[in-house]
């Protein structure tokens, strides 16, 4: 779909999925004036077919566009264009057996032609897809968090709680940097507030309590305000957890997983749902097991995919069918 000042949005239509022409001039290849959205489609065991959530996502590419000073795109025009295309390709959304679905990809870009930096008048907004198979296919493991505050991923006032391209960029040297330290997932903190405990490098973080206390970080505007994130304080309020979004300091997670007041911690997005933390490797080279199993993470894990995948009554309406 297209949009030009003045005209508004326009000329939608679908295509085979193929390149895109781009002026060399695009003011998004040199200013990165972009943002995307992830989310999935999924088939139930009636091979019926349900977007969970879209209108979070509309919302949160709002937010984003608005950061990046691109046009608002309405939440009809969003929901509708990726029910469009699931309804389309509807015969590439996996079967409902293993933890399967259909990856959508909703993306704007500044497509006008000019050299100069100035918010574009003229963007465009895609919707792609691709089918996904299940994020552990081997079965539900730990991973190893990379804890570094030497690379910001955003500050006060930054893009951080915006889903733009240049975050991602950003961050690819911490999550680099992690890899060489054996570990999956970086953990940004902010050095410049003693230590406060951001979100990984495409996924938000939970610590659970021994007293059933489900704490996570607070969105400061400085975070991603995932849509798995706030699924899982809902659900985690119904399973008899106490959510906590606040202020949580890395020295409080490692002295807190080493002492017992926080017994299990986890990853969360999109792609993988939840991934249980098997540990922290700090900066200093010093690792900080959780050693203290994964129940409740996988419990939480369990009720988001059995709503998402129909296997339980969607009680809080964040189901939309599509086919
Ligand atoms: N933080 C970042 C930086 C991310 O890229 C993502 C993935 N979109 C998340 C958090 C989790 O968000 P969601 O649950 O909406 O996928």
């Amino acid at each position: 779909i297209a949009w030009t000042k003045g005209q508004g949005w326009h000329s939608a239509k679908i295509v085979p999925y193929g390149p895109i022409a781009l002026d060399p001039s695009a003011a998004v290849l040199h200013y990165g004036q972009e943002i995307f959205e992830g989310m999935k489609a999924y088939r139930h065991e009636d091979d019926s077919v349900w977007l969970f959530r879209p209108e979070r996502n509309a919302r949160r590419f709002q937010t984003s566009a608005a950061r990046l000073m691109l046009p608002e795109l309405p939440t009809d025009l969003f929901v509708d264009a990726a029910r469009e295309l699931v309804s389309i390709d509807a015969r590439y959304v996996p079967p409902a057996a293993g933890e399967h679905s259909l990856y959508l990809r909703p993306f704007m870009i500044a497509s006008e032609a000019f050299l100069g930096v100035r918010a574009a008048e003229e963007v465009t907004f895609y919707v792609i897809a691709s089918p996904v198979g299940p994020y552990f296919a081997q079965g539900v493991t730990g991973v190893d968090i990379w804890v570094t505050d030497r690379w910001a991923r955003a500050g006060i006032g930054g893009t951080g709680a915006a889903k733009c391209g240049g975050n991602y960029a950003a961050s690819l040297i911490a999550q680099y940097e992690g890899y060489e330290h054996g570990c999956n997932q970086v953990m940004f903190i902010e050095a410049s507030e003693k230590d406060r405990v951001e979100e990984l490098g495409g996924m938000n973080v939970f610590l659970v309590g021994a007293n059933g206390e489900l704490v996570t970080p607070a969105l400061t505007g400085t975070i991603l305000d995932g849509i798995t994130r706030d699924s899982i304080l809902t659900v985690g309020e119904s399973l008899g957890l106490k959510p906590e979004q606040r202020r949580l300091s890395a020295s409080e997670v490692f002295s807190g997983i080493a002492d017992g007041t926080f017994v299990e911690a986890f990853c969360c997005g999109t792609a993988a749902v939840i991934s249980p933390i098997s540990g922290f490797v700090t900066d200093k080279g010093e690792y900080r097991p959780q050693g203290q199993g994964f129940a409740t993470t996988l419990q939480i894990r369990n009720a988001v995919l059995d709503v998402q995948y129909g296997r339980t009554p969607d009680e809080y309406g964040w189901l939309q069918r599509v086919v």
